[in-house]
């Protein structure tokens, strides 16, 4: 994939659970190095867009090309999915770390089962990625003797084990105490300012002003507002927008 290749394409994708219908044609793109913003009411079709971009769903119809990988098809091979889940990260709200395994375990899991690491290389990285989100004295730690926000932490350095191209985040910080979300929500600047590509579903809206590059802006499965995030978040177009954006205060 060279730089001007999208990291993530997808034009007029649907996506519905039986009847309903959740995706009614959305199309983007979104450019290595960019940050997004998806932004939008409870139930619009947030997590089923993220979703659709590490293959958790499959689209119905439409385009999605996810690092130069065709997701359109409606079956993959387990080996291709096995490179887009660790080309594709994903840090959801709920952190889903593995709960028996200490901080260290956690993070050198995948890289050894899934990337085929040697176990010091894995540690290696771990310590690394560890000390980036400011967790290397946890090492040792089991997941429930962290606070949310270190649970976070942990959950972000894990996927940067993978080395991923992209990560998608599912409300990285709606579970966390208000005072631990600033200490993720730093993390994840400094990730921006590194250049990855993060695709952000988030009621943050300050961190969405300050950070993102780019909002979108979905009302029931489809892009009723997008553009540069200073523009959309503090000059909406929209009336479902500029209503949204004052119930968020
Ligand atoms: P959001 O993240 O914006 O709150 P979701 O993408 O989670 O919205 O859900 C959009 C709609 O799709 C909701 O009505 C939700 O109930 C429905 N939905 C999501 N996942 C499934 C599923 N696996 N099966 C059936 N319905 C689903
Ligand atoms: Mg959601």
């Amino acid at each position: 994939m060279d730089s001007t290749t999208p990291a993530i394409l997808f034009e007029q994708v649907e996506k519905s659970f039986g009847d309903l219908k959740v995706l009614q044609g959305v199309s983007g793109a979104v450019q290595p190095g960019e940050v997004v913003a998806v932004i939008g009411p409870s139930g619009c079709g947030k997590s089923t867009l993220l979703r659709c971009f590490n293959r958790l769903e499959t689209i119905n119809s439409g385009r999605l090309l996810v690092n130069g990988m065709d997701l359109s098809a409606p079956r993959l091979k387990m080996h291709q999915l096995r490179h887009l889940r660790s080309q594709v990260g994903m840090v959801f709200q709920q952190f889903n770390l593995f709960p028996h395994l200490s901080v260290l375990e956690n993070l050198t899991l995948a890289p050894q089962k899934a990337l085929g690491k040697s176990r010091p290389e894995s540690i290696e990285l771990a310590q690394t990625y560890l000390a980036k989100v400011g967790l290397a004295h946890k090492a040792t730690a089991y997941p429930d003797q962290l606070s949310g926000g270190q649970k976070q932490r942990v959950a972000i350095a894990r996927s940067l084990c993978m080395n991923p191209k992209i990560i998608l985040f599912d409300e990285p910080t709606s579970a966390l105490d208000p005072e631990l979300v600033g200490e993720v929500l730093q993390v994840m600047q400094q990730l921006a300012e590194d250049g990855m590509t993060m695709i952000v579903v988030t009621h943050e809206m300050q961190f969405a002003r300050e950070v993102a590059h780019r909002v979108l802006f979905l009302h029931q499965g489809q892009i009723e507002e997008t553009g540069a995030a200073r523009e959309v978040l503090t000059q909406p177009q929209s009336d479902r927008l500029r209503a949204f954006l004052s119930r968020m205060g």
